[in-house]
């Protein structure tokens, strides 16, 4: 008997004909429910909450393979009350991520949306040497909230743009730092000594508003912001507060505390760059992610070990 299984239908038209062939494949949109039934595993996107009341749909259920590497839509510790396992797709989404932080960084510090702006509107009248100047990176000081993979990858990319580090992370990073010359700090001493600060820790119940009045209130006068990593580890009023009154010189948004839907304000100011969660959308990427999530299922399925379990993971302190 082929067992069921439950795969979020969006990634279907990543993966090769028949991912798991010894599966009964039940594909779920985003918009559908949670169905009921003896599925073994799950597939879901970010968007899709795995918690109490999905598991009581779910009494089969050994694994939840989320296709991210954030797993705050899990919860874990019902998962592991129930024994069903979660992986995530860690490592195959750092580059991707990391180049679209640089990318944020330089759009915000080159004032790249008021340029096209100038453009859209018709209104740019020619070269001018005063026009748009924005803040070269050679330099300044790069904080990372977090230095695991992401934060690193970020790290190593911005030393070649002449950046200087620091770090904040629970545990020293010490390969990253001989390789980079990172120097791991307190939040405070980050957020007081960076020009530009970016965001790399995870959703948890520690990170969550990790970065409020008060941590905005912190950075240096004309700062920037970036955030790649998860919209709640924000204060979204207080950021917009920082950024209106002029305290910030500009923020660089890919996640938001309440996707899909973005605050206004931050949509419309001309020094905030605002995405719609693309960190890891890179077609190479997101095969890799969907055959990761899957692969983990067909481990399960064969009785072998899966790849990538939540809490398994040895990357984070290097290379
Ligand atoms: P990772 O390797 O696990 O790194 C997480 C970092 O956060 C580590 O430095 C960890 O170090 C630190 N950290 C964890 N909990 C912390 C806490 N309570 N306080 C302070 N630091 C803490 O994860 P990753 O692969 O780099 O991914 C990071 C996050 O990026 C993901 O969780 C996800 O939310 C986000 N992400 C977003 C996108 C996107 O599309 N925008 C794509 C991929 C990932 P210590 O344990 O030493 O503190």
């Amino acid at each position: 008997m082929p067992t069921p299984v439950l795969i979020a239908a969006e990634l279907r038209e990543l993966l090769p004909e028949n991912p798991l062939p010894s599966a009964d494949v039940t594909w779920i949109s985003a918009e559908e429910p949670t169905p009921s039934g003896p599925y073994e595993a799950v597939v879901p996107l970010l968007s899709r909450r795995i918690g109490l009341q999905e598991l009581a749909l779910l009494p089969k259920l050994r694994l939840v393979a989320n296709c991210a590497v954030g797993v705050d839509n899990v919860d874990l510790a019902a998962c592991a009350a129930r024994g069903v396992g979660v992986t995530n797709t860690p490592d195959v989404l750092t580059d991707a991520t990391a180049d679209l932080t640089m990318a944020l960084l330089l759009a915000v510090t080159r004032r790249m949306k008021e340029g096209e702006a100038l453009l859209r509107e018709g209104a740019w009248t020619g070269w001018d040497p005063r026009q748009l100047l924005g803040t070269g990176l050679r330099g300044l000081t790069l904080g990372l909230v977090g230095a695991g993979r992401i934060g690193q990858a970020v790290g190593r990319r911005a030393r070649a743009f002449g950046m200087g580090l620091r770090y904040t992370a629970r545990q020293p990073r010490a390969a990253f730092e001989a390789d980079t010359g990172a120097v791991r700090v307190s939040l405070d001493d980050l957020l007081a000594g960076s020009d530009v600060v970016s965001l790399h820790v995870p959703s948890t119940g520690e990170t969550r508003g990790l970065i409020g009045r008060a941590a905005l209130a912190r950075m240096k006068p004309g700062a920037f912001l970036i955030n790649t990593a998860r919209g709640d580890v924000v204060d979204e009023q207080a950021l917009i507060d920082a950024l209106e009154s002029g305290h910030l010189g500009g923020v660089g948004l890919d996640v938001f505390a309440r996707e899909p839907q973005v605050p206004p304000p931050l949509v419309r100011h001309p020094r905030a760059v605002v995405l719609p969660h693309l960190g890891s959308a890179t077609v190479q990427t997101r095969r890799a992610m969907a055959g990761l999530a899957v692969k983990n299922v067909a481990a399960l399925l064969e009785g072998k070990r899966v790849l990538t379990p939540v809490g398994g993971e040895t990357a984070g302190d290097g290379r």
